[in-house]
């Protein structure tokens, strides 16, 4: 794999900025097109990767059944004790509409979605490896041994987002593709009829140019820029915890966007979940993605003032992790409460292992041991026992589901919890102090369904392609879980195959 000691002043047909899912799809396509390729990454080669490394490995694609996952999955995984449903192009239409209140670019959203598991199959094709996804969103089957797993969220990279990192580099050293690491794309040079020309980059030797004939841009979103996080999320999300790599800055968006790119999407929207209030400020590699707390639908959550925010049951987790870290932030101080009984703990995703929870035998207790470890934050105990209370009184008769949504609900509160209400009555109670852990960016540059970086007139910026979390334009308000890594492939595949023939100068 070449590094700063081997690098040369030469041409390169394509170059890809970036090293994570959607720049690896990207670089591995256009050299299956006979070019040469250079892939940039900014962080060092102990920290590469980008958030990519740090994912559940989801990639959310459709599927007739069974077959069709196991013609990817191969010997990698057992099937016998999963069931699946079927997900169709209708029903990934259904969900990103529903979640994105129908804002979803049409045309984008069309190329994800029928491309989605011809994708995959060819990423299984390069040496991709995959198993089903039994971490996130599976339900017990009533009288089985089995599970069914999430629909539409079957799928993962085998190893999640550690393993499919590591292969992506692997498959790129067989292809002979070099990864300068440490090396900063700054600048996109073009020549006088305003095609690209190359770059200017920042590396260990200092600051120098690279030529190329076509660009791809893969360098994720500013979610990790507290200056672009400000200017357009809002001064609230100045200081919050960045779930994934610190590398993901925003400069080249700006790059293109100052020779003229389009800018697209939700530019003040992104992606933010409840994580353990103890993270770390960015995303640890030991811990990746350990730290989220997504059973909240089977929780009551209370904020510091003792007070509940939101309607914890509204749907499955996949369909309101992505912007219940939004209602989170709203908090006093982003830190909020998850509160279990016994009837619920059980359903912990594992990844709550990773955390410190407040355990005691009555809410009154629970109220006194919170407001120990909380003094310095002004715990509103006697209003956080009040509102317990209050929702026990409320909880409506009814059997609870936690397979299914279930109807079972409380009366008479603001906000109400619409689905999996049980009273809190059965010790010892468990709280878990929750924050919110901002994960990408939606707004970005606009692309066309081959990921040509557009201009203002929506045509191509010649030799210009973009891919990733840096496009704008598919998610709005929040996101279909696991829709993020198979854009960032889709349309990776799609900038990486033109980018090579632009270069060819077809
Ligand atoms: C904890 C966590 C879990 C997640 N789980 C999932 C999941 O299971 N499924 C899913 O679909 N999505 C998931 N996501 C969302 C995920 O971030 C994306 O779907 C996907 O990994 C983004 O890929 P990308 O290639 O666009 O960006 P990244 O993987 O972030 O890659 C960007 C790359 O660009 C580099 N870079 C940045 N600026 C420059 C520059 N100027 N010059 C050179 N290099 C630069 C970075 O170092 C990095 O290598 C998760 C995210 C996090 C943080």
């Amino acid at each position: 794999m070449a590094d700063s000691a081997q690098r040369t002043p030469e041409t390169f047909d394509v170059i890809v900025v970036g090293a994570g899912n959607a720049a690896f799809t990207a670089a591995l396509a256009a050299r299956a097109e006979g070019v040469r390729v250079l892939v940039l990454e900014k962080a060092t080669q102990k920290l590469r990767g980008g958030n990519t490394r740090f994912t559940g490995g989801l990639f959310r694609c459709t599927y007739n059944g069974i077959d069709d996952l196991m013609a990817l999955i191969g010997a990698n995984d057992d099937p016998s004790d999963v069931a699946v449903d079927p997900y169709t192009q209708e029903d990934f239409q259904h969900d990103i509409d529903r979640v994105t209140s129908g804002q979803a670019d049409p045309a984008l959203t069309h190329t994800l979605i029928t491309r989605s598991y011809d994708t995959v199959r060819w990423m299984a094709a390069l040496g991709v490896a995959w198993e089903f996804n039994r971490a996130v969103g599976p339900v017990r089957i009533a009288g089985s041994h089995k599970i069914k797993l999430a629909r539409g969220g079957a799928l993962r990279a085998k190893g999640e987002g550690v393993l499919l990192s590591s292969a992506l580099f692997r498959l790129a050293t067989e292809a002979d593709i070099p990864v300068w690491y440490e090396t900063q794309a700054q600048r996109i040079l073009t020549a006088a009829d305003g095609r690209v020309a190359g770059l200017a980059i920042r590396d260990p030797s200092g600051l120098r140019t690279v030529a190329c004939n076509a660009l791809v841009l893969a360098s994720g979103g500013f979610q990790a820029n507290p200056e672009m996080r400000t200017a357009y999320l809002g001064p609230s999300w100045s200081v919050v915890k960045v779930r994934g790599s610190r590398f993901n800055t925003g400069e080249m968006t700006r790059a293109a966007l100052s020779i003229g790119a389009q800018s697209y999407g939700e530019w003040a929207g992104c992606h933010a979940t409840p994580i353990d209030a103890d993270a770390p400020a960015y995303g640890d590699l030991r811990l990746t993605d350990k730290t989220n707390r997504l059973s909240y639908p089977f929780s009551v959550m209370v904020n510091l003032d003792g007070e509940r925010f939101v309607d914890e049951g509204e749907d499955f987790n996949l369909y309101t992790y992505a912007r219940m870290g939004r209602d989170i932030l709203q908090q006093r101080s982003a830190t909020i409460f998850q509160v279990f009984d016994q009837q619920t703990v059980s359903l912990l995703e594992t990844r709550y292992n990773t955390g410190t929870p407040i355990i005691a035998d009555s809410l009154t207790e629970l109220a006194a041991r919170i407001e120990e470890r909380y003094a310095a934050l002004d715990f509103r105990r006697d209003a956080f026992q009040t509102t317990l209370e209050a929702y026990n009184a409320a909880v409506q008769d009814g059997s609870f589901d936690p397979d299914r949504k279930d109807g079972k609900r409380t009366r008479g509160l603001r906000p109400e919890k619409t689905n999996w209400a049980t009273r809190l009555d059965q010790p010892p109670f468990y709280a878990y102090p929750v924050s919110l852990g901002i994960t990408f960016t939606f707004g970005g540059l606009r692309i066309n369904t081959e990921a040509a970086v557009v201009d203002h007139l929506d045509r191509p910026i010649p030799g210009l392609f973009a891919t990733g979390e840096m496009t704008g334009g598919f998610f709005y308000r929040n996101y279909p879980g696991g829709s993020g890594l198979m854009r960032g492939a889709v349309f990776g595949r799609l900038a990486g195959t033109h980018a090579a023939r632009w270069a060819r100068g077809e």
